[in-house]
This record gives C-alpha cells, sequence and structure tokens, in this order.
C-alpha cells in the first residue's frame, strides 16, 4: 500500500485518515477542494495536475479523468505486460482509492431546485474512479464509505496492506453505490420529462432503513427499505416514540390502515388486522370515531393497528388501553396520551406528523411474482364524477353518505370484499373472499354478531367489484339492507337490478371498481 487517490465531496473524517494513512507511509494523491482541506490541516498531498500533467478545468468537469489515473488504478499487479507498460508509460500504481460523489440526491430533494443544478451535481470522474478501482479489486482498495475508513486504516496498520476479503466487499459496495447512484440521476431525468410510459428495463431507488429480525415468518429473511423522494404521509416518515421495533408484518398491517385513513378529512380512526379494515369510525372528535370503530368488531380489533387522523387526547388513550393493540399511529399525542399509552410494554406507539399526505397520484404499487415484477400506479382515484342511480328507489342524502362511505372502507379491503357502513362508522366487512357471497354474508353475519340484528335496517352495502349474480341483493335485502353501491358491468346486471327494485332497495353505479389482490 504505498499511494492513495482522496477526491470526496462529503469531507467528514477525511483529514483524520489521511493523517493515519500518511503516518503509515502512503503517500497521497488529491483534487481541488479536497486538497485544500488536507494541506489546511498539515497533510502532505501531491496535487492531481502533477499527476496528470494536465491542470483542473471547466468548472471542476475535468480534473481526474485522466490515463496517467486510470492506468495507475486499472494495471494488474499480477501481469508483467500490463507492469511493463506502467513503466513505459512513466505512470506509478495507485493502491487505494478514497472517493465519494457528488451529492446528487441531496440536491434533487431540495425545494425548487433547477435541472441546470441537478446536472451540475452528476458526478463524472467520481464514478469512473470507483470503476476502475472496483474492476481491479484485488489490486486495488476502494473506498466509498466514511464508515470504513477504520477498517481499511486498521488492516493497513496491522498487514501492511487490505485484505483480499475486504478489498472484495468494498468492491462489491462500490458497485451497489455507483448504480444506486445512476438510478437516481436516471429517475430524475424520467421525472423531469414527465414520463408515464414504462422503460425497458426499470432500477428502483430505494435505501435501507433496517435489518429486520425476520420477514413475514420467523424462518424468512428481511429488510425494511425507503423509496428515495417518496415517504411523505407514509410509514416511513414515521417516529416511534415507544416499544418493540416494528416487525415485517407489523409495517405492511400499517401501510394497509394509513391508505385508507386518507380517504377521510373529518376526524377518523381505522382499525386494521392482516391490512384490512375490521373497523372503521368518523365523527367530531377523535375519542367518538374510536369508539365507532371499535365497537365494529371488538373482537378482531384485539392485536390489531389503530390509526388516527388527529391528536389522541387522555380519554382516548384510556379507552384503546383497555384492550391490547399491537400499534397505534397518530400525527401527534397530548403528553397524557403519551403518558398512558406508554404504561403498557407491548405497544408500538408512532407519530406520523405528516399522516393526511397522500403519495403523488404517478407513484408505483409493485407486486413481485416469481421471475418477474408487476408495476401499476397506486389506487389513487375513489369515485368518477357522479352516482349513476339504477334502481326504482332512489337514495336519500344521508343514504349518499353512508354508501360513500362504506365504498371508502371496501376499497382498502382483498377483494372480494363487502363493507357495511352507517352514520359515518363500518358494521361489518367480510374481506379476502374467493366468491362475492361468501364475502356478503360474512360481513353482514360480522355486523349481526358485534350490533345486532337491528342495526342492518337502512344501512348501506358496498362491493368493490360488480355482482355476478343478484344473489349479494337478495341477502342484504334479507338482512334489512336499504341501499347498495358497487361499480356495475355485468352482463347480468339487470338481475341484481330487478331484485333490488322487488325489495325496493335503492342502487347505484359507481363504473369504478376496486380491487385490491
Ligand atoms: P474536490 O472537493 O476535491 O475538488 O472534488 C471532489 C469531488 O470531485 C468528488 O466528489 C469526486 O468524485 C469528484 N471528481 C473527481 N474527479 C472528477 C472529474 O474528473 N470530474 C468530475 N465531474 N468530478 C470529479
Amino acid at each position: 500500500m504505498r499511494r492513495a487517490l482522496i477526491s470526496v465531496s462529503d469531507k467528514t473524517g477525511i483529514v483524520e485518515f489521511a493523517k493515519k494513512l500518511t503516518e503509515l507511509g502512503v503517500e497521497i494523491i488529491s483534487t481541488g477542494g479536497t486538497a485544500k482541506k488536507l494541506i489546511e490541516n498539515g497533510v502532505k498531498v501531491i496535487g492531481i495536475s502533477d499527476v496528470t500533467g494536465f491542470p483542473e478545468c471547466l468548472d471542476g468537469r475535468v480534473k481526474t479523468l485522466h490515463p496517467n489515473i486510470h492506468a495507475g488504478l486499472l494495471a494488474i499487479r499480477d501481469n508483467e505486460e500490463h507492469m511493463k507498460q506502467l513503466k513505459e508509460l512513466n505512470v506509478t500504481p495507485i493502491d487505494l482509492v478514497v472517493v465519494n460523489l457528488y451529492p446528487f440526491k441531496q440536491t434533487i430533494l431540495k425545494e425548487g431546485v433547477t435541472r441546470e443544478e441537478a446536472i451540475e451535481n452528476i458526478d463524472i470522474g467520481g464514478p469512473t474512479m470507483l470503476r476502475s478501482a472496483a474492476k481491479n479489486y484485488q489490486d486495488v482498495a476502494v473506498v466509498v464509505d466514511p464508515e470504513d475508513y477504520d477498517k481499511v486504516l486498521n488492516e493497513i496498520s496491522e498487514k501492511g496492506d487490505v485484505s483480499y476479503e475486504t478489498k472484495f466487499n468494498l468492491c462489491c459496495k462500490v458497485f451497489e453505490h455507483t448504480s444506486h447512484y445512476d438510478t437516481l440521476i436516471a429517475n430524475y431525468m424520467r421525472k423531469e420529462r414527465n414520463a408515464t410510459d414504462y422503460p425497458e428495463t426499470i432500477s428502483m431507488t430505494f435505501e435501507k432503513v433496517q435489518d429486520m429480525r425476520y420477514g413475514e415468518n420467523p424462518h424468512q429473511s428481511a429488510a425494511f427499505y425507503k423509496e428515495v423522494g417518496n415517504t411523505k404521509g407514509c410509514i416511513t416518515n414515521a417516529k416511534q416514540l415507544h416499544g418493540k421495533a416494528l416487525s415485517f408484518n407489523n409495517i405492511n398491517d400499517t401501510n394497509g390502515a394509513l391508505e385508507l385513513l386518507k380517504e377521510f378529512e373529518e376526524p377518523t380512526v381505522v382499525a386494521c388486522k392482516h391490512a384490512n379494515p375490521c373497523g372503521v369510525g368518523s365523527d367530531t372528535n377523535i375519542y367518538d370515531a374510536y369508539v365507532k370503530a371499535y365497537k365494529t368488531d371488538p373482537v378482531s380489533i384485539y392485536g390489531g393497528i389503530i390509526v388516527a387522523n388527529r391528536e389522541i387526547d387522555k380519554k382516548t388513550a384510556e379507552e384503546i388501553n383497555k384492550i391490547f393493540v399491537e400499534i397505534v399511529v397518530a400525527p401527534s399525542y397530548s403528553d397524557e396520551a403519551v403518558e398512558v399509552l406508554t404504561k403498557k410494554k407491548n405497544i408500538r406507539v408512532l407519530v406520523l406528523e405528516d399522516i393526511l399526505q397522500k403519495q403523488p397520484k404517478t407513484a408505483y404499487d409493485l407486486k413481485k411474482v416469481g421471475g418477474g415484477l408487476l408495476i401499476q400506479t397506486i389506487d389513487s382515484e375513489l369515485l368518477p364524477e357522479g352516482l349513476k342511480v339504477v334502481t326504482k328507489a332512489q337514495p336519500t342524502k344521508e343514504q349518499i353518505e353512508d354508501l360513500k362511505f362504506a365504498w371508502k372502507v371496501v376499497k382498502f379491503a382483498k377483494s372480494n370484499g363487502i363493507a357495511i357502513g352507517k352514520d359515518k362508522r363500518s358494521l361489518g366487512v367480510g374481506p379476502g373472499q374467493v366468491n362475492r357471497i361468501w364475502a356478503c354474508k360474512q360481513a353482514i353475519s360480522h355486523a349481526v354478531e358485534h350490533l345486532g340484528e337491528d342495526v342492518l335496517k337502512g344501512a348501506s352495502l358496498a362491493s368493490d367489484a360488480y355482482f355476478p349474480f343478484p344473489d349479494c341483493v337478495e341477502e342484504a335485502a334479507k338482512a334489512g339492507i336499504s341501499c347498495i353501491i358497487q361499480p356495475g358491468g355485468s352482463i347480468r346486471d339487470h338481475l341484481s337490478i330487478e331484485a333490488c327494485d322487488k325489495y325496493g332497495i335503492a342502487m347505484v353505479f359507481t363504473g369504478m371498481r376496486h380491487f385490491r389482490h
């Protein structure tokens, strides 16, 4: 280990690192700003121009892009011909490269950044050196992350060089880093041209939040990543105030609850289990909203997720504490509410300040299938313009409100899904059935079991997709339901309409379905 090249934008820890390298007998080449900082701090450096014989120019666009650098990085030390050529060309090998790149990500995440500014922050020479060094990893150690400075120093001071294994690990890190960097650039450019098409190949920019203890089940390994530039209002933006670390299922289930919550503007509480809603309530205040959500299904909420779109006060916290819930998420908590909730060891309490913020309509929804990936835009629509009444009976204003409420709930239930609602609360949800009539029967029987038969008189029923047969209408009529909302579009729609007319039920078509598989 004789010669190092240091050229860094993030100068954290660089002076200490360079000083120790010098003490270990390594000579240092460096570029403009980095060299200046090192010299100011008493580190001896060779200027890059002394190695290239060419000035740094074009506002720093060209500094290290020179064969004297790249031949020094790419020559294979065991290859006699390579080494002979280096001698003839008067090029000295470089054994260590320390580079971190222009802060492209930080630049594009700034409010109001211009395209020019973003482009100026695309590093050219840095990634080129990283790639040269990483390609030749058996001879060149390449450090892209200040976190690795200590490990590299320790190995050089102990063995005079960086071990082969460490060099290979560093090389892998480099290719991860440069590919992520290039993906950030590519995605930024896509945004700049407002692209809505799907490119021939696709790379995504996600960054690790944490390793998870395990995945959906204890024998599966897992990690959690956040999407660069799209975390507003999402679980990735939540801060945990109390409780054990979130599990894989916790994150997935909370995500489902949050998506549904965003459909509501008034104070609302959503209770979810396994990413399906089991109780939803809206009211003029969060306490009453919670009580409504709880009463829909006091059994399933046990061990579930509760998300609220207003501050949680002491009274609501005390009510929540009466049962065991895994997670509570709210935009804020009163001090007393925190005191109440944190008395329990096993509850996870999260703050999500921007809980009302929706994802942009262009955000992607990804589904991994064996051997492939399905990509679609998120289901950001709720109802198209206007509802089409298709029955003799017309829904009242109140019923339309109930229908819309049930429609929001069913949108976030797994298909086939049926939800029943009345007076700004869910009464029963039947999610994830392999046929619609089962979902319908389940929603009805849940409501009857927890709230009694009478609760369904005059209630509204929502179906996430059309009725293929009139059996759901028959079932709804028996239960006393007075209006139905569904997309329509079946070749047998007329059978469901006739059944509604027979029982005096009002039915509206939305013209939009909300499958969620
Ligand atoms: P310095 O602060 O030392 O002047 O610049 C350090 C930065 O310049 C590092 O982020 C490094 O990746 C980048 N860099 C090094 N060589 C070149 C080059 O030839 N062209 C460009 N555009 N960037 C370079």
